[in-house]
């Protein structure tokens, strides 16, 4: 396995696999990995011939208050998970490398607002740019035909579909399904931050969803009442949420006929730490 902190390394290596005729899979993480991560690397082996990992723990796509210092850094074991895997290339480039001339003075990609500016887009604004800037670039280093995403980051997943229609960009996306704790908790980097108390708390989350989802199921009461509902049960359980929406699965924008097919979207806060999660409905 080969690792690669340098844009200008990766590219060489890639064109020589394009030029055997080999299919390039590409998984882009922020490290710290957890069993979510390896599903996603394990579905880009299934599809392609040589698997691209990238560790990058981008600036760009945080906020002020958001937990960029504290984001947990764990190269060494990350490294040790991939090689045991058998992934080709990780690519791990550092900010110097990425935003040559800082991040205020480079160009980004931006999505359009009906689909950046709501939800999370609302609640961290610019995290869309960043997350659309950073893809972008790591796409074009890599130059990948397939890239795999989690259904865990729905809206991110949604947001990488449509740059990639919209752009041009010849690479297959393909999600993957959230992979969860027995408790139904979503694995997620951010979970250890939780105290232990928090922990039992936070599977929580996962069982409003999924009652919301049997109630939406039920069809006897108005989305909007679903919702509240839902914010209220989150609220009994010690969360501060930031919104629980029904949405078309499709768009991300408000219901409108009943065959819409559907999806949940929550984010809700347990003491410092943010969690998100979403159940197809
Ligand atoms: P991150 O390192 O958190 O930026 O995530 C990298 C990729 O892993 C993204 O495509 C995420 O959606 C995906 N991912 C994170 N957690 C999970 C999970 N529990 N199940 C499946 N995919 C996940």
């Amino acid at each position: 396995m080969q690792v690669l902190n340098s844009s200008w390394d990766v590219t060489p290596v890639v064109r020589d696999w394009q030029r055997n005729s080999d299919r390039i899979g590409f998984v882009p993480t922020m490290g710290n990995l957890h069993e979510g991560h390896l599903r996603l690397v394990k579905a880009a082996q299934r599809n392609t011939d040589r698997v691209v990992v990238s560790i990058y723990v981008n600036p760009m796509q945080f906020g002020e208050s958001d937990d960029f210092t504290n984001y947990p850094r764990t190269l060494k074991q990350d490294l040790q998970k991939l090689e045991k895997l058998g992934v080709d290339l990780v690519f791990t480039p550092d900010d110097e490398s990425m935003y040559p001339d800082g991040i205020e003075q480079s160009s980004f990609v931006e999505v359009p607002s009906w689909l950046s500016t709501q939800l999370e887009g609302a609640h961290r604004p610019g995290h869309f740019r960043g997350v659309a800037t950073i893809v972008t670039k790591l796409f074009n280093v890599v130059q990948p035909d397939l890239a795999v995403f989690g259904e865990k980051d729905f809206q991110q997943l949604l947001v990488i579909r449509q740059l990639v229609h919209d752009l041009n960009l010849p690479i297959e996306i393909v999600g993957e399904p959230t992979i969860r704790e027995g408790d139904g908790l979503a694995l997620s980097s951010r979970n250890q931050h939780l105290t232990k108390q928090e922990r039992q708390q936070a599977a929580g989350l996962y069982a409003v969803l999924s009652e919301l989802r049997e109630r939406i199921l039920l069809q006897n009461m108005a989305i909007a009442d679903l919702e509240q509902a839902a914010i209220m049960q989150l609220e009994q359980k010690g969360f501060a949420p930031d919104y629980v929406a029904i949405r078309q699965s499709e768009t991300l924008q408000e219901p409108e006929n009943p065959t819409d097919s559907l999806v949940i979207l929550a984010a809700a806060r347990l003491g410092k730490t943010r969690l998100i999660d979403n159940l197809r409905v």
